[in-house]
Formats: structure tokens, C-alpha cells, sequence
């Protein structure tokens, strides 16, 4: 067996791993990523950037086929159509060039990248099947960044047509019909864009509403846009099981019904990666299924660390990315702790829906608020892209301002979610926003109008 040593051993080249590794490296630290399978995990591979990609190409077919909207254009449509396997190898062509992208930024950063599915010997040693022959790698520190995996759902385990998003996302053939099981993100963003292909797309989700980690206020035109796009919804509906192309769902009441589909996708969740790799053997502290992180990433074992998915909610990529590089640069000596205000949660449906600090809810129970909600149907941008649903909502102390949170719902906000978080890290009051120039005509003025609101006098409502 190989002897390999270093200063930092990643195991896991998703978003978290790889930019522990890039930054790890630029810091001059000696460092080796494992990887058991593509760089760039869940994230560049299968899951926001191919679902992305989908989605664009979604919702571009879609507009191409959609009359109500270029009639009113004046736009005439010729007979369109899709190839969808050319679309998928579009998307894979985008998922290529920006693991290639990360593979180059790796080596430029002097990182050591093996590919290879890593087992731990103990908090300085783990076994690598690589394939170059086995290896044994001894570092000083170790940083965990192995993700997450799709939940199954109990009688309706993957395989044959039950689907997890990796496997929705690969698909070459347009399926006739999709039932899809869970109304979070990840569910209604392949199921709303399966709906603009063509697809007969049913959701069935276990609570009473859809997206329901953001309020009802929020997804409303989410809801709406579901009925528009021909969505069957059922809420408070569990699905049982999966034979012969129907989906057995029972109701609150228990009542059962069956709903035929030729594929199903099980989007309930997500859970931490911790099993398969000796991580047992450790005796790390877990908080639930995750492992247990302080502010500085770091886990009940002396240089050990984790981070991304694998240390719970919220499992984003962003969120993994800035907890890779502030464990690099703690390695490296520099004094760091996560303190971040916010980490803002983007949903990539149609309306898209972002959501920044604190929602009014959870703001009010810290004391008085103000909150004001500034509709794209008074916004010159949104009006000339045909998108007037939605609106900016921000969330206020109701003495100094200070804003607590934003919230968005509309078309393409996900883009203003920058804007919202360095608010928030920035500690602006609603004055700060209000009396930022927005250029015109951009959907962005939306924010500084709600600041106006706010403060009691929108300009253009
Ligand atoms: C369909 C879908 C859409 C998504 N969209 C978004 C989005 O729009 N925005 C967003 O922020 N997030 C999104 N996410 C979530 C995002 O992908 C994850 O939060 C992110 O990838 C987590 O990064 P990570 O580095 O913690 O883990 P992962 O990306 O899961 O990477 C972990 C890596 O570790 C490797 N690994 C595990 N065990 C071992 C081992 N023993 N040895 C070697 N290698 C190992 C795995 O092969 C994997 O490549 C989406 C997820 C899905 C599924």
C-alpha cells in the first residue's frame, strides 16, 4: 500500500470540499481531496447546476409553445418541438466544462486530487481505494465534506421507474407523466419544468402546502403558476406505493386513491452522508443524523472538521462553499468563526422565491416589526417582461429600521437575493436602502420602493 502524507485531507469534492481544497492551497497548505466519484458532488453533477439547466431550457421550449404570451406580443410561433436527449447532453456539456473548470482551479491551486472512495482508519488516517492502487494517506487535519444522498421514502424505494433527482436529471425520454412525491424545492423545481416539456406532472405532498419552509403569503403565485401550468396538487396526501404504473396515495382521512404515472420522483429529502466510511469508528458528537459542528466547523475531535451537507440544515451549496474556505484559512492560522447573518434560501420555480433573514413571523416574536410589501405589478421592469407576479417584502425593527429579513416571490428574483443578504450583513436600516439609487428600469427597484414603503411613503404604489 502507498504512503501518502499532508497537512489538510478533504474526503468529498462537492462545493464544500473542493473550495476547502482551492482555498487550502492558495494558503500554501499541503492538501489532498478525495473524491469517490466526480468533482463537484451533488451540486455541478446533479443537482443545482443540471437541475438549472433544465429548467432554462424548460422554460424556453415552454415560451416557444406558450400563445397568451407572445400573441400579446404580436409574435406568431412556428411548429416547435424538442429533442430532449440533445437536451440533456446540452446540460451535461455545462455539468463538463465546470467540473473541468474546478478540476484546473484544483491543480492551479497546488492541491493533490485523488479519485477514490476514502475510508477512515482513524482522525488522521484514511484507507483510499484510488485508481492507482490502495493508499494510505496520514494528515494533521481532516475535513469531512461528504453530503448528502436522496431519503427514500418507505414503500416507495429507488429503482425501475421511482426516481431520485439523479436519475430524473438524466433522463434521455420525455416520460408521459410524472407524479411527483414532496412539494419542496427540489420536487416542484423538476416538476414545474417536466410540466413546461410536456409531461403530466401530479405533486403529492404530506403537508398542506406547497414550498412549506417559506410562508403562504410567499408561494402563493407559486401555487397559482402550479394551476396555470396544469399541475395537480395534492396536499396532505401521502404516497404509499408504486406498481404497475399507479401511485397509491392516501388522504388525511386515510381514504386511498390511485393516481397513474409513468414515473415517479421521490423528493422528500435529503440526508447526511455519514455511513460507509468508518465515520463509526470515530465516536464524533451528531446533532440528529448530521455531525456536530461548532461556529468554527469544527467537531468533537481535535482537527477534525466538517463541513456542508453532512452538518445539517440548511443543505446549500453556498452555505458549504463559505464554511470550506473559513476552515482553510482556520487551518492555515487565521482567526475565524461562522457568523454569518444570513444565508439566503432561493427556490428556482417559476415564480422564483427568495427568502433572506428573518421572515415576519419569526421577526415578530423578537419584538415589534415593520413590514412592507412592494407588488411587481407597479414595476416598469417586470411589467416589460411580462412578469408582474410577486412582489419585494422586507422585514423591519419597528424603533431603528434595521432590517431583519427579505423576502421575494417574481420572476428571476433569485438574482436580487445578493442584494438582500449584504443588507443584512451590512446591518442596513430601511433608510439605507430606500436612499440607494436603483437603476431604472430594473426589477431591483422593487427593493428600495418596499423600503419606501416601509417608511411610510412608496413612491410608485
Ligand atoms: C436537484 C438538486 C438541486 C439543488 N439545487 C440547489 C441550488 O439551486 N442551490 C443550492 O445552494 N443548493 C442546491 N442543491 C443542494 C446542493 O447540491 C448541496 O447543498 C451541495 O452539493 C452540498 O455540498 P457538499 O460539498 O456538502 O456535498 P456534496 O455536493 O454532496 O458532495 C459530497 C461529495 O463527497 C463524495 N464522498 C462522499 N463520501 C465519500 C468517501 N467516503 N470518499 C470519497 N468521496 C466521498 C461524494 O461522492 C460527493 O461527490 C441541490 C441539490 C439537488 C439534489
Amino acid at each position: 500500500m502507498n504512503e501518502l502524507a499532508c497537512k489538510a485531507l478533504i474526503i468529498g469534492g462537492g462545493p464544500g470540499g473542493y473550495v476547502a481544497a482551492i482555498r487550502a492551497g492558495q494558503l500554501g497548505i499541503d492538501t489532498i481531496l478525495i473524491e469517490a466519484d466526480r468533482i463537484g458532488g451533488t451540486c455541478l453533477n446533479v443537482g443545482c447546476i443540471p437541475s438549472k439547466a433544465l429548467i432554462h431550457a424548460a422554460e424556453m421550449f415552454h415560451a416557444l409553445g406558450d400563445a397568451s404570451t407572445l400573441g400579446a406580443m404580436g409574435i406568431a410561433r412556428g411548429p416547435g418541438g424538442i429533442d430532449f436527449a440533445r437536451t440533456i447532453a446540452w446540460k451535461n456539456g455545462i455539468v463538463a466544462r465546470l467540473t473541468g473548470g474546478v478540476g484546473a482551479l484544483l491543480k492551479k491551486a497546488g492541491v493533490r486530487s485523488l479519485r477514490g472512495h476514502a475510508t477512515l482508519a482513524d482522525g488522521k488516517t484514511a484507507i483510499v481505494a484510488a485508481d492507482t492502487g490502495e493508499q494510505r494517506i496520514r494528515c494533521e487535519h481532516l475535513i469531512l465534506a461528504t453530503g448528502s444522498e436522496p431519503a427514500p421514502l418507505p414503500g416507495l424505494q429507488f429503482g425501475g421507474d421511482v426516481l431520485s433527482s439523479t436519475e430524473a436529471l438524466a433522463l434521455t425520454k420525455l416520460p408521459a407523466s410524472l407524479a411527483v412525491v414532496g412539494a419542496g424545492y427540489i420536487g416542484l423545481e423538476l416538476g414545474m419544468a417536466f410540466a413546461k416539456l410536456g409531461v403530466r406532472v401530479s405533486v403529492i405532498e404530506a403537508l398542506d402546502r406547497v414550498l412549506p419552509l417559506y410562508d403562504a403569503e410567499l408561494t402563493a403565485p407559486v401555487t397559482r403558476r402550479l394551476g396555470e401550468l396544469g399541475v395537480e396538487v395534492a396536499l396532505s396526501a401521502r404516497a404509499q406505493g408504486f406498481a404497475d404504473r399507479e401511485l397509491r396515495i392516501a388522504d388525511s382521512g386515510g381514504a386511498e386513491r390511485r393516481l397513474s404515472a409513468e414515473k415517479v420522483l421521490v423528493a422528500v429529502g435529503r440526508r447526511a452522508r455519514t455511513q460507509g466510511f468508518g465515520l463509526e469508528g470515530l465516536d464524533l458528537a451528531m446533532s440528529g443524523p448530521f455531525l456536530r459542528i461548532d461556529e468554527r466547523c469544527a467537531t468533537s475531535m481535535r482537527n477534525v472538521w466538517a463541513i456542508g451537507d453532512v452538518t445539517g440544515e440548511p443543505m446549500l451549496a453556498h452555505r458549504a462553499m463559505a464554511q470550506g474556505e473559513m476552515v482553510a484559512e482556520i487551518i492555515s492560522g487565521r482567526k475565524r468563526a461562522f457568523d454569518r447573518i444570513a444565508i439566503p434560501a432561493v427556490t428556482f420555480t417559476d415564480p422564483e422565491v427568495v427568502s433572506v433573514g428573518l421572515s415576519p413571523e419569526a421577526a415578530r416574536e423578537r419584538g415589534e416589526t415593520r413590514v412592507a410589501a412592494f407588488p411587481f405589478r407597479a414595476n416598469g421592469r417586470a411589467l416589460t417582461l411580462q412578469r408582474e407576479d410577486g412582489f419585494v417584502r422586507i422585514v423591519a425593527r419597528a424603533d431603528n429600521h434595521v432590517v431583519l429579513g427579505v423576502q421575494a416571490v417574481g420572476a428571476g428574483v433569485s438574482e436580487l437575493s445578493a442584494a438582500f443578504a449584504l443588507a443584512l450583513e451590512m446591518g442596513a436600516r430601511l433608510e439605507d436602502i430606500a436612499q440607494t439609487i436603483h437603476a431604472h428600469p430594473t426589477m431591483s427597484e422593487a427593493f428600495a420602493e418596499a423600503a419606501h414603503l416601509g417608511l411610510g411613503h412608496a413612491l410608485h404604489l
